[in-house]
């Protein structure tokens, strides 16, 4: 994968300003209360790294999904308050997400957001998909790096692209294979075998001319999922399955309904709702021979205590292995978190969509952006490293 300028390549940043564009799309309770700080943290060796060289550090982000106008429910203020006990020096911009410009990769907006900038700096894996105008705009205008998460991404998820330490492994879960399907082509030319568990494993499991029932299945994808199944990668699909018979809810115990273990056939009515204990079982052991797992998707519906079997014994597979173990999406961070292993990961990805399009492309918008500005040659901050014999470089 092609490399990204980092923040060394910035030069001197003595009395600099340096807009920062970050990923502080938090969840918020009642509008107002933070209820996870993670991604506020997550770009604090950033700013401290730009601060304690002396430059004076703008940060941008947009909160939520406002419809390119200023409403107060999604005001960055209650980020602001958090971060003024991180990082007090930082200004952060409002909801970049207040103008219509920026999902729509207006150049106007990009050209008032460098106005009175020396240096752009892009943190913002999770928002580094899109090509909106706070990602892919301040690089024309200004010298541009990669901060320090954003290329911790870009190295772990480039290094299982590039050189993954063999046998490769990817498992994959969640809800939709048309969601996925371009990742799942993807990791199929990478990787040594494939796991599918999820809803995901009624397409593949209805392919091979299993029954399904009640199951989440795209009829749609089927032809396509035999293919796959009859190309030269190996793919394990769950050969007992966890299902909830006619009547139960999801997220509602209290709603009856019967729980019952069944082969790799649903009865009829019946919802595959998990993979079941001999299948996660089989899965922990193809985990813990690999050199590399790369984890997307949950095995079940894990939100729901009753089927949260099969991805608390993949999450404990993962934190028992030996392999490099890479965790992508939000429901599957969210996963390992629930589970109590995100710290034994070696990478939880901070970008959900933005890690599968860049295992899947090995590129995307917001890097070819920072790249592209590094290629120009004109880069002032780097000009004025030269002059100055390179002493900032370390
Ligand atoms: P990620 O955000 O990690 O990429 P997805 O968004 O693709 O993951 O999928 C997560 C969702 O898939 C979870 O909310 C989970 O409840 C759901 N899911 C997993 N297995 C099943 C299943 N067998 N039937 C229905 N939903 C499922
Ligand atoms: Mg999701």
């Amino acid at each position: 994968m092609l490399p990204v300028p980092c923040l060394e390549d910035l030069g001197a940043l003595e009395g600099r300003s340096v807009l920062v564009r970050v990923d502080f799309n938090v969840p918020l309770t009642n509008g107002t209360e933070i209820a996870d700080d993670l991604r506020i943290r997550a770009a604090l060796p950033t700013l401290r790294w730009l601060l304690a060289r002396g430059a004076t550090v703008t940060a941008c982000t947009h909160l939520g999904r406002p419809k390119g106008r200023p409403d107060p429910r999604y005001s960055v203020q209650p980020v602001r308050r958090r971060l003024e006990e991180l990082a007090a020096e930082v200004e952060l911009l409002e909801n970049l997400r207040f103008e219509p410009g920026e999902t729509a990769n207006d150049p106007g907006l990009a050209e008032r957001l460098v106005e009175g900038h020396d240096a752009y700096v892009n943190d913002a894996f999770g928002a580094s998909h899109r090509a909106h105008a706070s990602i892919v705009g301040p690089p024309r205008w200004l010298p541009s790096a990669a901060g320090r998460l954003l290329a911790r991404e870009v190295e772990v998820l480039g290094g299982l692209r590039d050189a993954p330490r063999r046998p490769f492994v990817a498992v994959l879960g969640g809800a939709k294979v048309s969601d996925k399907l371009g990742v799942i082509d993807a990791l199929l030319e990478m990787v040594d075998a494939l796991v599918i568990g999820g809803a995901m494993c009624f397409t593949f499991l209805k392919a091979r001319g299993h029954r399904v029932g009640a199951s989440l299945c795209e009829e749609s994808m089927v032809d396509h999922c035999r293919e796959l199944l009859d190309g030269p990668t190996p793919i394990h699909l769950p050969y007992d399955l966890t299902a909830l018979g006619p009547g139960g809810v999801l997220g509602d115990p209290a709603a009856g309904g019967d729980v019952r273990q069944v082969g790799a056939d649903v009865p009829d009515g019946w919802m595959g709702v998990d993979i079941g204990p001999g299948s996660a079982a089989q899965f922990g052991d193809v985990i813990h021979e690999a050199g590399t797992v790369f984890w997307n998707g949950p095995m079940g519906v894990f939100e729901d205590p009753r089927f949260g079997g099969g991805t608390g014994a993949v999450a404990a597979a993962m934190a028992e292995t030996r392999a490099l173990t890479v965790v992508g999406g939000g429901d599957s961070a969210a996963a390992a978190r629930r589970f109590g292993v995100d710290r034994d990961m070696d990478h939880v990805s901070t970008g959900g969509g933005a890690s599968l399009e860049l295992i899947e492309k090995g590129d995307l918008p917001g890097l070819a952006a920072l790249r592209q500005r590094n290629a120009t040659g004109s880069n002032a901050a780097g000009d004025e490293r030269d002059k100055q014999g390179g002493a900032d470089a370390t």
